[in-house]
């Protein structure tokens, strides 16, 4: 069988030690991942400490450069890059394009960024006494970012940190999620394909929790980047000390449904934001809040909708939901929903399970304490919940800690201000639902969601450091 290899100092390596990656729909063994030791990532962060010595002298012209090649090269791979997505992670193969072609947006935008980064001049003789004296700020790297990503958008939530990375001159050390290393193996050979400089780009595979210290506390790592869940997210956040970190989490997104809402049209919509890759989306909808007035309507048509679903393999173009990341998760939502309908909840539709699979499932009749509905579902989920005024549907939406993005249907301007002004979230997305993410936005969570942003202007930022220039015109 097959074994992957690390990526370091533009040499692919072999390790001792491997585990098996199987596919998340048939359970087929794809093939044996390399497991890092802690020493092969020192390497690694230590490789990436001596490329930045010349990789952050190079222009953003070059820089700009190797990105856009990057996004030409991935233009003509579409299809194998989508099929890598069908098979380590069970994501069907129209939702695998559609990530594709965002990745290939976000490197674009990163390409573009390249090249404006800016300071600003200031104006130093505002201050009492200071006169013959200019200043300005640039934006200068930092060395090495450990980014650590997450198995549900493995191609696009990896390049929200190696464009934004390489647009200003910083190496990377990349720990992929283990559920999804192949679509991390082959950026390396896209990006070396494209120019990239041996050792700009380190890719270690293995167990994020055997790695994370060396990856996170390592005095050489300037920065650490992580998407994944809270718990992980809290830990880093625990060991990082004063290097920069920036933590994309999960969520618990809610949308607001108000009486104004034509909803034929937004009901095809709601239903992808539910169930679109098994509800495995950190800002997949999971509670939907309906004014009482409409709320029968609502979950009927829902309800229809949702039975359209088809579930199956992922390489089937005609599958709307496969299989959930792994047997355990299965087993895991089984037993929120079978401990929802014991506290009184009703499945409306959904809830067939097999050991992979998972079929859409609306709830209906649910409390806020259900673990459904309180905590990350992280499935096929959704829960519709009546409600009979704004202010406290807000209230419903505002109690959960998990804040990334929410959402409200309203034709009523001054109540759409409102929910932006009232709504706890890091973005509040009026007329659609809060999946709704393009990659040039400022996109990051509140209250446990998050720490900075991501979209690349913003990762840009957080991926530098700001420094001022001074000059006295004369002695
Ligand atoms: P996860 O279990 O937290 O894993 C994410 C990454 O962290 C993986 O590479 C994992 O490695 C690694 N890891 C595990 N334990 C670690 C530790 N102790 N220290 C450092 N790294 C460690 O998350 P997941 O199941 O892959 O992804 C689902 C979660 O990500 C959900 O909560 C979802 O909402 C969130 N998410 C957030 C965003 C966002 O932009 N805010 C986007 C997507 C997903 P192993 O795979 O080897 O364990």
């Amino acid at each position: 069988m097959k074994q992957t290899k690390l990526w370091i100092n533009g040499v692919w390596e072999t390790t001792e030690k491997s585990t098996e990656l199987k596919a998340p729909y048939t359970g087929e063994v794809l093939t044996k991942v390399a497991k890092a030791t802690i020493a092969d990532v020192e390497r690694a962060i230590e490789g990436a400490h001596e490329t930045f010595q010349s990789f952050k002298k190079t222009t953003a012209y070059e820089r700009a450069e190797i990105l856009y090649k990057v996004v030409a090269i991935m233009r003509n791979r579409k299809q194998e890059l989508a099929e890598i997505l069908a098979k380590e992670a069970a994501k069907p193969l129209t939702a695998g394009l559609a990530e594709i072609d965002r990745t290939i947006a976000t490197y674009q935008f990163a390409a573009e960024a390249a090249k404006q980064v800016t300071g600003e001049t200031i104006p130093m003789d505002a201050a009492p006494g200071v006169t013959d004296r200019i200043g300005y700020t640039k934006r200068i790297p930092l060395g090495v970012v450990s980014a650590i990503t997450p198995f549900n958008f493995p191609f696009n939530l990896i390049a929200h940190k190696l464009g934004p990375a390489f647009a200003v001159g910083n190496t990377v050390v990349l720990k992929p999620a283990s559920q999804t290393p192949l679509s991390a193996l082959v950026m390396a050979h896209i990006f070396k394909e494209a120019g990239l400089p041996d050792g700009a780009l380190q890719i270690v595979t293995g167990s994020g929790g055997e790695l994370s210290d060396t990856l996170v506390t390592h005095p050489l790592v300037k920065k650490v980047t992580f998407t994944g869940s809270g718990a992980v997210g809290l830990k880093i956040k625990e060991k990082v000390g004063l290097r920069k970190v920036t933590l994309e989490l999960g969520s618990n997104a809610a949308v607001i449904v108000e009486p104004s809402t034509p909803l034929e049209k937004i009901m095809a919509r709601c239903v992808s934001g539910a169930f679109g890759f098994a509800g495995q989306v950190c800002i997949s909808l999971q509670r939907i809040y309906v004014h009482q007035s409409i709320y029968h309507e609502f979950t009927k048509l829902f309800v229809e909708e949702t039975e359209k679903l088809a579930v199956g393999d992922p390489l089937d173009k005609k599958t709307d939901v496969s299989a959930m990341i792994n047997p355990s998760e299965v087993e895991r939502i089984k037993n929120w929903i079978d401990e929802a309908k014991q506290q009184g909840a009703i499945v409306a539709t959904g809830a067939k399970f097999t050991d992979r699979t998972c079929t859409p499932t609306v709830m209906t009749n649910v409390k806020a304490h259900m673990k459904v509905v309180c905590e990350e579902t992280f499935a096929p989920i959704v829960s519709i919940i009546p409600y009979n005024t704004l202010d406290e549907a807000i209230e419903y939406v505002n109690e959960s800690e998990l804040a990334l993005n929410a959402g409200i249907y309203t034709n009523v301007l001054t109540d759409a201000m409102k929910a932006a002004d009232l709504l706890e979230a890091g973005a509040v997305v009026i007329n659609d639902i809060p999946t709704f993410r393009v990659d040039n936005m400022p996109y990051g969570g509140v209250k446990m969601s998050g720490y900075g942003k991501e979209g690349i202007k913003y990762a840009v930022e957080e991926m530098t450091d700001l420094k001022l220039i001074t000059m006295k015109l004369n002695y």
